[in-house]
């Protein structure tokens, strides 16, 4: 192992405490994003453990892996948007509207905008767009679409650089970045830079009460430094003269997000919502979501997990049945290698994204492959990996299921499911 691709984390990234407890620890585990090619040399593997600061309630990564590390060269930077998301873009482009009593041509800055997905959104509703995302490929995918984009990493710089192009803005979204980022505190500096006085900043994360109640250890990644909580983000928000003024949550996206809206503290003219604020962070003290005991239960929880899995595939095989994988996910990375799975237990996985066709999971040697196989070589079981699309993936293959063959989703408790809903 090479120590120079990462390095420990011994304070917390909100507020700087070393009041840590490492709640989970899967070992040596591979970055998630480093698909490979057949026969390319996997990667090094690097310790994946999280850590719950008990002065604040953050959830993070006790490694960080150097960003150079975390993205291979063979990885699809072009995955497609779902649909959801882009529904979910365009609803927010017209709550957020509403939040400014209906006004027309609100200046909107989207943080990591990716190819624009959510801008583009956004436009349909009449907003002014302007994107930043250090990746080329994907801001050019951007600028021919129309979606002016600032080739950057979000810093001061890129938030003067947005400033000078248009003014300040009414609205700054974050809405799949947070997470990965470790700077937390410039990166809410360059909001605040960027934001109007009277703007707003609207952030989305996947929510740490669903790693522990849905029992969600496999969206723990290296690239997913934190697990938000709302009580951190109060703490971190305040340490910046700003205060949350909204919390929503959506059970769809992401396997479970929350979007917290922003304000600065001097805004006058955005309603605080002060019960909604409030009635998270009590639901989160009342429900033990800082208690260090309720995380300690989620190590147990996945090797539960773990060991009905590894019967349930054991009792196919027993059957002499197959069993695939559906979906490549990230996440279904540690899934995977956490089982310890393998391509005797999983001849493939099938993916809809053409990109990630024809490489291997990272950590394996379970190929990723298109829907054709499915067709021409049917397991009796499918392992969906990518749970939280569990619905869309089970009616996209029914003809999977009339056929006779079920699925198996593993999270929060391995189950079959011999007929689709409808
Ligand atoms: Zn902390």
């Amino acid at each position: 192992m090479n120590a120079n691709m990462y390095w420990e984390r011994t304070s917390c990234r909100i507020c700087d405490s070393r009041n840590l407890l490492k709640y989970i620890d899967f070992g040596e585990m591979p970055v998630a994003t480093a698909f490979k090619k057949p026969g390319e040399e996997h990667d090094k593997k690097i310790p994946l453990s999280v850590n719950l600061c008990r002065d604040c309630g953050l959830s993070q990564l006790g490694v960080i892996v150097k960003p150079a590390y975390l993205f291979s060269s063979s990885y699809p930077y072009n995955s497609s948007v779902s649909k959801t998301f882009q529904e979910h873009c365009y609803r927010m482009a017209g709550s957020l509207k509403e939040l400014f009593g209906g006004q027309e041509g609100l200046k909107v800055l989207d943080i990591a905008s990716n190819d624009g997905c959510l801008l583009k959104e956004f436009r349909k509703q009449g907003y002014e767009c302007i994107g930043v995302d250090p990746a080329e490929k994907l801001v050019e995918k951007a600028r021919a679409e129309g979606i002016e984009t600032i080739c950057a990493f979000w810093d001061s710089q890129s938030a003067e650089e947005v400033v000078r192009r248009k003014g300040t803005m009414d609205v700054v979204t974050a809405t799949n970045v947070f997470a990965h980022i470790d700077g937390v505190h410039g990166f809410i500096e360059g909001a605040k830079k960027a934001m109007s006085d009277d703007g707003v900043f609207v952030m989305e994360a996947s929510y740490a009460k669903n790693l522990l109640q849905h029992k969600e250890f496999d969206t723990i990644l290296h690239e997913h430094h934190s697990y938000y909580l709302v009580s951190p983000l109060e703490r971190l928000f305040s340490m910046h003269d700003m205060n949350i003024s909204n919390v929503e949550e959506f059970a769809n996206i992401h396997g479970g997000s929350i979007r917290v809206t922003a304000v600065k503290s001097s805004n006058k003219r955005m309603p605080v919502q002060e019960d909604v604020v409030e009635g998270y962070l009590r639901q989160e003290r009342e429900n033990g979501l800082l208690n260090p005991e309720s995380y300690l239960q989620l190590e147990r929880n996945a090797a539960v997990i773990r060991k009905e899995t590894r019967e349930c595939i054991d009792r196919v095989h027993a059957r002499g049945e197959t069993i695939a994988g559906y979906g490549a996910p990230v996440k279904g990375n540690t899934f995977v290698n956490y089982c310890r799975l393998t391509e005797q237990d999983l001849p493939y996985i099938v993916d809809d994204t053409k990109d990630k066709h024809g490489l291997i999971y990272a950590g394996t040697n379970i190929p990723i492959v298109s829907s054709d196989r499915l067709a021409e070589e049917p397991p009796n079981y499918l392992l969906i990996l990518a749970w939280n699309f569990a619905d869309e993936i089970m009616r996209k293959t029914k003809h999977f299921s009339e056929a006779g063959g079920k699925y198996l989703i593993a999270i929060p408790k391995p189950r079959v499911i011999e007929r689709v809903p409808v």
